[in-house]
């Protein structure tokens, strides 16, 4: 990864570069952000950079021997903290059993979300986290005083995932830490760090990525088709592996658009028709799909509440596909201000509890209850 293979944030690498340009750089770096930011690409960059015998003014040069070993992720003073899963076999929950998976997973993907990362590790059910013996890895790496670059770097991502008891034990490190050695922690949620250990570091912002940027990406992939393309960066949230995903062909977005509709009726005509047919099968339809696509589904579920609501309001602000335009028209009469909130509520818990890892049969379930409850039994008229 070199700065210039990222897109954007271009304010947070001239941050980065300057630092070393000025020789102050920080031996803790938080590098803060949501999910989708190249947050974790800009940390392997940097700490590339802090290691190139010939870097630039604007990149690492590339091509020198510390450059080269970077390329692979692979040298030997780039050190990588993530979130692993505690399995059976294993005796210890470290990173470095899973360092293979990880250069392989991070090399194709350099804008790896931790969904991504679990399904690398194929633990679709499994929550991972850093636990205390990588805090004491730590610690025996740091303390081996060889060098081979110029910095020893620790790049941790998702410290958000360290128990308290890996927490308590990575403050005393950052308290006093040897020289040359800098952690650039890569967090999507600072503010679940411990106060004590966030306040050890030096927080970098990495935005979300500007629209710009997005459309730049994701034009060339749609076909120069300009309308979607705005459509999908509205929905994107500064996310590039969001924006990437929405905008996979069409037929992907209809079939969201139809698990809405599935779930709109199939709960509709449970609750107020005592037919549990359609539910049982949007249920079970869900049921078969991954952690990676239920979270597509509720954040899509999420707009459609929010647009049929527009709509009713202002239609010229919705912002819909022509498929979208025509399911809403004739459904809009059961969102409305009375349930519009309760029903957005209900998907973002269902969506809270995806991401917690939740039970998938029993979230959905409990979703589509709710929202039949939430519906009227007859549509207003407005
Ligand atoms: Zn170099």
């Amino acid at each position: 990864m070199l700065f210039g293979s990222i897109v954007g944030q271009e304010v947070v690498k001239k941050k980065l570069i300057r630092s070393v340009a000025e020789n102050r750089v920080g031996h803790a770096l938080l590098l803060s952000g949501p999910e989708g930011n190249g947050a974790l690409a800009l940390a392997v960059a940097f700490a590339r950079y802090l290691n190139c015998t010939a870097r630039t003014p604007e990149d690492s040069c590339g091509t020198c021997p510390s450059c080269r070993k970077f390329a692979r992720l692979a040298h030997p003073d780039l050190h990588f903290v993530f979130p692993v899963v505690r399995s059976a076999s294993s005796r210890k929950a470290l990173s470095d059993e899973y360092l293979t998976e990880w250069r392989e997973t991070l090399l194709a993907d350099p804008y790896l979300t931790y969904e991504r990362w679990l399904g690398a590790l194929d633990s679709e059910n499994k929550q991972a986290g850093i636990f205390v013996d990588e805090s004491d890895q730590i610690v025996r790496k740091l303390q081996l005083t060889s060098y081979e670059g110029l910095y020893k770097v620790i790049v941790f991502w998702l410290p958000e995932k360290l128990n308290q008891q890996a927490a308590n034990k990575i403050l005393k490190i950052l308290e006093e830490p040897p020289a040359r050695t800098v952690f650039l922690m890569v967090s999507e949620a600072p503010l679940m760090l411990l106060p004590t250990l966030r306040s050890r570091m030096q927080e970098v912002e990495v935005p979300p990525l500007d629209d710009a940027v997005l459309m730049e990406q994701i034009l060339p992939l749609m076909d120069g088709d300009a309308g979607r393309a705005r459509l999908v960066v509205q929905n994107a949230c500064g996310s590039l592996p969001r924006a990437l995903l929405l905008a996979r062909p069409e037929e992907d977005e209809e079939a969201l658009l139809q698990q809405f509709a599935n779930l709109m009726r199939g709960s509709w005509a449970f609750i107020h028709k005592a037919n549990i047919g359609p539910f049982t099968e949007w249920c079970e339809m869900m049921a078969g799909l991954k952690r990676e696509q239920h979270k597509m589904f509720l954040s899509y579920a999420l707009r459609m509440v929010r647009e049929c609501f527009v709509i009713s309001v202002q239609p010229t602000l919705a912002v819909l596909s022509p498929g979208e335009q025509e399911f809403l028209r004739r459904f809009r009469g059961y969102i409305s201000v009375t349930n519009a909130g309760a029903l957005a509520n209900e998907l973002s818990l269902a969506l809270r509890d995806i991401e917690a890892n939740g039970n998938k049969n029993l979230v959905f379930w409990d979703l589509g209850m709710k929202v039949g409850a939430l519906l009227p039994s007859i549509a207003s008229s407005s």
